[in-house]
């Protein structure tokens, strides 16, 4: 179970040689979508070199618009898969629909997405893998319906979970949803799982990930999740809050300063 009345210590999530949840400070960035083989393995190449561990990259993206671009779908997967092997580094994706995962076997996480946190039936076939699960808070959803659905998966017999706040929606527009970093000292409190914050979904604006980045290290954050585009103003999507190679590149050297990587 999820609480930390039943399991006190921290779980610790291994990806490889990388220990999520130990105190040590986990960066995962990437861009939002894969978009073509060699942006995602110029991003990889540089991510990697500034620090962080894990390399995102979306393949099947839940668009608001069935207009937008909805990602390339299992080429994407191909791609993300190639810049792994590249690159030698881990990745994560968002998988949508339960028919999807058997696609996902090289990805190392499994990301469920905001819009998918209550999405029983997927969370109980992810249940069913081993794999990592990276659980994003809905849009809309309290501090124990997200725990609920983490145990939803543990439930299912996978307790390889790591939950990452997102953002969520209030009264304010200024910001593309309010992160809340209360949750996350919370989230701390409550349960042993490694608690992760994205703050590129949850703030919107590039200019602001770095400062919110900062303040989920300061609130006891295990980790970080950052969109990286190698050229944010031809993005497919979400390029207005993506940092380019250079500006991820600066911000790791202040997280540097405060902190040991993992
Ligand atoms: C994402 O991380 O690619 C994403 C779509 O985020 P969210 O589910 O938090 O909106
Ligand atoms: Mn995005």
């Amino acid at each position: 179970a999820a609480g930390r009345t039943v399991h006190p210590d921290d779980t610790i999530i291994k990806v490889n040689d990388i220990s999520i949840g130990t105190g040590t400070f986990t960066v995962i960035a990437g861009p939002c979508s894969v978009e073509t083989s060699e942006q995602i393995t110029r991003v990889a190449r540089s991510i990697k070199t500034s620090g962080a561990v894990i390399l995102r990259g979306g393949a099947f993206k839940p668009r608001t618009s069935p207009y937008a671009f909805q990602g390339l779908g299992k080429e994407g997967l191909d791609f993300l898969e190639s810049a792994k092997a590249a690159v030698n580094i881990p990745i994560i994706s968002e998988v949508m629909n339960q028919t999807q995962l058997p696609m996902f076997e090289n990805v190392d996480i499994i990301q469920i997405g905001a819009r998918n946190m209550q999405n029983f039936d997927l969370l109980k076939e992810v249940g069913k893998l081993k794999k990592p699960i990276l659980l994003k808070r809905g849009l809309c959803n309290t501090i124990e319906e997200f725990l609920m659905s983490a145990e939803y998966i543990m439930a299912s017999g996978n307790e390889n979970v790591i939950l990452c706040e997102r953002g969520i929606r209030t009264f304010e527009t200024a910001t593309r949803n309010t992160l809340d970093l209360g949750a996350v000292a919370l989230l701390k409190e409550k349960t042993h799982l490694p608690v992760l914050v994205d703050p590129s979904h949850a703030v919107g604006i590039r200019s602001l990930v770095p400062p919110l980045a900062k303040a989920a290290l300061a609130v006891g954050a295990d980790g970080i999740m950052i969109e990286v585009h190698n050229d944010p103003a031809k993005a497919l999507c979400d390029g207005a809050q993506s940092l380019d190679l250079k500006q991820f590149d600066d911000l790791m050297v202040e997280i540097k300063k405060r902190v040991v990587l993992e």
